[in-house]
């Protein structure tokens, strides 16, 4: 029996926008998803007794069955129960990075290495849309961090079509340490204050969508121009946690002042990212936000652009 240790990479908003209302409680989206290398490992282990077991020394992220991970594992026991019945038990250690409720998908990001993971160790030999199904099950962000890169996100998030990769870029990421911004809060704050001007029908969902899939931003990344795809950034929850949270507010301020690319929070936040040209480029960028704000709260990162999702780093024998 082999152990794992798979890499699961963040992911950032270059795009979001908000259509309208699905009958199953989620948003209408449009949006570009780019990983970054930022990333969290998780190690499976085959362990000899037949129960999941999640570890992280992580503040604020769960051990028990709520974890994403944890999830991921008992579907696929439930999905395969020959394999997990002849495998046994896995241990799931998740040594975090990516900082949680960021928007940065970290926790999809660990159920997707879970499920990469699980097809390997159990030998299930499932397709990559295979695995995008199980992970469709999981959460709106979980099959895009499988296959990872440049995508177009559409319906809820979950239907993907991949963009050239994009790995020339910088960027520098800003989050306060206390301060968090729960997703159902923005969405459901975004519906109270925008909703009027949804759209329903499902012509008008999709000219909005080939509206962006034909529009500037995709255009700047197809010709890989770091100016234009930092001038084309977008994300509508900026209209609603921007009011609510004044620290995200002027540190998206202070990078902007910077002479960067472009700057923008990812998903609902409460992370602020900002693109820079070169690695140099966005060591000064960090240098200048934190001689800036010397809050001891504002931790700090600095990151590049990847094309890869999931990725298996080492296998060894237990
Ligand atoms: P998204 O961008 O998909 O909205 P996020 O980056 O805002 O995600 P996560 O870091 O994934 O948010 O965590 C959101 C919540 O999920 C946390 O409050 C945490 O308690 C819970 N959680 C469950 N499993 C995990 C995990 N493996 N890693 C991080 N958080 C997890």
């Amino acid at each position: 029996m082999r152990s794992y240790s798979l890499i699961a990479p963040a992911k950032i908003n270059l795009y979001l926008e908000i259509l309208g209302d699905r009958s199953d409680g989620y948003h209408e989206l449009v949006m570009v998803l780019q990983s970054i290398d930022l990333a969290d490992r998780v190690d499976l282990r085959a362990s000899s007794t037949d129960t999941i077991r999640v570890r992280c020394d992580y503040p604020d992220v769960p051990q028990d069955k709520s974890n994403l991970a944890h999830q991921a594992a008992q579907l696929m026991a439930t999905q395969f129960p020959d394999a997990f019945a002849q495998y046994g038990g896995v241990e799931i250690t998740i040594h975090k990075r990516i900082p949680v409720g960021a928007g940065l998908a970290g926790g999809s990001s660990n159920a997707a290495a879970v499920l990469v993971g699980l097809d390997l160790m159990w030998k299930l030999g499932l397709t990559q849309s295979e695995i995008q199904e199980l992970a469709a099950q999981l959460g709106a962000d979980v099959p895009f961090c499988i296959a990872g890169g440049t995508a177009i996100a559409t319906g809820r998030g979950d239907q993907l079509s991949p963009l050239p990769s994009l790995d020339n870029l910088y960027l520098v990421l800003g989050k306060y340490r206390n301060v968090a911004v729960s997703t159902v809060w923005a969405y459901q704050t975004y519906r109270q204050q925008f909703g009027n001007s949804y759209v329903a029908d499902s012509q008008s969902l999709e000219s909005r969508a080939s509206a962006v899939h034909s529009g500037p931003m995709v255009k700047a990344i197809i010709h890989e121009d770091g100016v234009q795809i930092g001038q084309r950034l977008y994300n509508d929850l900026e209209r609603v946690v921007l009011p609510e949270y004044p620290q995200v507010l002027q540190l998206r301020q202070v990078f902007q002042n910077a002479g960067v690319l472009g700057t923008m929070m990812s998903g609902s936040g409460s992370t602020v990212f900002a693109l820079c040209e070169s690695y140099n480029n966005a060591q000064q960028v960090q240098q200048q936000v934190r001689a800036a704000i010397p809050d001891p709260n504002l931790d700090l990162w600095l990151a590049q652009f990847t094309s890869t999702g999931i990725q298996v780093a080492s296998t060894s024998k237990n």
